[in-house]
C-alpha cells in the first residue's frame, strides 16, 4: 500500500519540466494537475522545433558532469522503456567536433574519466566535415514539444490550461493556490515555471536570469547531414522536414522580436566551420528562414535548481558564519516549504537534464526512501545536494549577505 495514495499535487509549468515532474508523480500515484498558463503545453523554452539530446562533460569528473551523464543515461532508459521511438520525432547520431587540440584533450579524457563505453559516446571522424569529434550513436535531435506532450500522456495528470498561478500560501500541511480562476488546496506543490520564476516572490532570491536564444530554421534540402553536428553552435538533422541552426544567445537584450544579424552570424560560423557540408554558399535569402526566439533560464553557476524550496523568510539570520568555529556557536539551518519543491534553472540542456532532475526532486519532496525499489537509478548523495537550491543561501550566509 502507497501511503501517497490520497495525496494530491500541482505542478505549475507544462514545459519539458513540468511535464517531467507529472511523469515521476504518477509513479508514486499522486493525484495531479498541471497547471499551465498557454493554452497547451511546451510553447516556450520547450517549444522549439528540434533539440539536441547529449551530455556534457569536463575532463575531470565534477557533480555537473556527473549529473549529466547519469541524467543521459536515465534519459536513454525511459527512452527505450517507454517506446518514446515510436512517438517522439527524433534522429539518433551527434557528432561534438573536437576542432582544437584542447578540445580533443578534454574529451578524448573525459571518456576515461568517466568510464563511458562505446555504445555511449567514442572519438570518431565525423563524415561532413573530416574532423575529429566526439561521437554520441545514441544521442539524439528531437521535438521537445512532442516530448513534453508524451510525458503528459504516460502521466495522466489533470491538464489545466490558461490558468496561471498568481500566489500560493503553506498553511497546516496544506497549500492553498491562487490561480486567475479559483483557489486550489493541494498536499504537494512543484514549480517549474522557467524563466517567468520571477514573478513568484518566494523564489526571487535564487540567483537565476532569463536568457533569450535565437534558432534558426533551415529547409531539410540545404545540408546532406543524417546526424546532427556540434560545434560550438549546432546543425541538427532533419526533423519533419527543417533544421535548426542554433543558437545565439543573450543575456542583456531580451526583446522577442527575431535579429536578422544573427542569422547572418550563424550561418556565417556554419559555412566558416564546415565549409564542405555546401556545394556554395551564394545566392542564399536568409530572410526567408524561419527564426525563434524563446527563453532559457539559467541558474548562477549553470547548474540547475532542484529541491525542496528554502523558506527565507523563516531564516535566521543572527547566526553568522564568523561565529560557527566559536565554542556554543550555532549551526546554521535552512527552513524549507516541506511540500513545495522547485526545478528551473535547466539552461541550455533542460530536455537532457529534465527527467532525472524530475525524478530527484519527486523523491526529496516526497520524502522517498534513498533506495526506492521503483527507481531505476541511484543517484550519488553529493549529486543531490549539489542540485539543491540551498548552496545559494549558504553562500550568502558565507559573505555575510542575508540581513
Ligand atoms: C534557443 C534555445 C535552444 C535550446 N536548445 C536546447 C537543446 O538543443 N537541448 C537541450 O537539452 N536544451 C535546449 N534548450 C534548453 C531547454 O529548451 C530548456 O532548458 C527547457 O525547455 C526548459 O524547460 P522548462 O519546462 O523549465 O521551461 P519552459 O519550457 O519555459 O516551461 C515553463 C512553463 O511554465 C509556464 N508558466 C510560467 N509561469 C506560470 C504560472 N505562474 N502559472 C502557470 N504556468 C506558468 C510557462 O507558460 C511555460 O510553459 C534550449 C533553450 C533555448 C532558449
Amino acid at each position: 500500500m502507497n501511503g501517497n495514495n490520497n495525496k494530491t499535487a500541482i505542478v505549475v509549468g507544462g514545459g519539458v519540466a513540468g511535464a517531467s515532474i507529472c511523469y515521476a508523480l504518477s509513479k508514486q500515484n499522486i493525484k495531479t494537475i498541471l497547471m499551465e498558463k498557454q493554452s497547451k503545453p511546451a510553447t516556450k523554452a520547450s517549444g522549439n522545433p528540434i533539440g539536441v539530446v547529449y551530455p556534457f562533460l569536463t575532463k575531470h569528473k565534477t557533480a555537473e558532469s556527473e549529473f549529466s551523464y547519469l541524467a543521459f543515461q536515465y534519459f536513454l532508459e525511459l527512452w527505450d522503456s517507454l517506446d518514446l521511438g515510436n512517438t517522439v520525432p527524433h534522429v539518433d547520431g551527434i557528432h561534438y567536433l573536437l576542432d582544437s587540440g584542447s578540445a580533443y584533450d578534454r574529451y578524448s579524457h573525459a571518456l576515461k574519466n568517466h568510464n563511458i563505453p562505446k555504445s555511449l559516446a567514442e572519438l570518431r571522424m565525423d563524415p561532413y566535415s573530416q574532423k575529429d569529434s566526439l561521437f554520441f550513436p545514441q544521442g539524439k535531435a528531437l521535438s521537445p514539444v512532442e516530448l513534453s506532450k508524451e510525458l503528459i500522456r504516460y502521466a495522466k495528470p489533470e491538464e489545466v490550461y490558461q490558468t496561471n498561478l498568481i500566489s500560493w500560501v503553506e498553511t497546516e500541511g496544506k497549500i492553498i493556490c491562487q490561480t486567475n480562476k479559483e483557489s486550489i488546496h493541494t498536499d504537494y506543490l512543484f514549480l517549474a515555471q522557467g524563466y517567468q520564476f520571477a514573478s513568484d516572490p518566494r523564489l526571487n532570491w535564487i540567483p537565476m536570469k532569463q536568457v533569450r536564444g535565437q534558432i534558426v530554421q533551415v529547409p531539410m534540402n540545404y545540408f546532406p547531414n543524417n546526424t546532427s553536428i556540434l560545434y560550438g553552435d549546432y546543425l541538427t538533422a532533419e526533423i519533419n522536414g527543417e533544421r535548426v541552426l542554433g543558437a545565439s544567445f543573450d543575456e542583456f537584450h531580451l526583446e522577442e522580436e527575431p535579429r536578422m544579424e544573427e542569422t547572418i552570424q550563424l550561418w556565417k560560423g556554419l559555412q566558416e566551420k564546415l565549409p564542405n557540408l555546401r556545394e556554395s554558399w551564394d545566392g542564399v535569402d536568409l530572410s526567408q528562414l524561419g527564426t525563434r526566439v524563446s527563453y532559457r533560464t539559467q541558474s548562477q553557476d549553470r547548474h540547475p535548481v532542484v529541491g525542496k524550496l528554502p523558506n527565507v523568510s523563516q531564516l535566521d539570520t543572527s547566526i553568522k558564519y564568523q561565529n560557527l568555529f566559536r565554542k556554543n556557536g550555532k549551526p546554521f539551518q535552512i527552513p524549507y516549504f516541506e511540500s513545495v519543491g522547485i526545478l528551473n534553472g535547466l539552461g541550455s540542456r533542460g530536455i537532457t537534464h529534465a527527467l532525472l532532475a524530475a525524478n530527484i526532486l519527486v523523491n526529496l519532496v516526497l520524502g522517498l526512501p534513498k533506495k526506492n525499489p521503483k527507481e531505476e537509478m541511484n543517484v550519488p548523495e553529493h549529486i543531490i545536494q549539489s542540485l539543491k537550491p540551498d548552496r545559494f543561501l549558504l553562500r550568502m550566509w558565507k559573505r555575510d549577505q542575508l540581513t
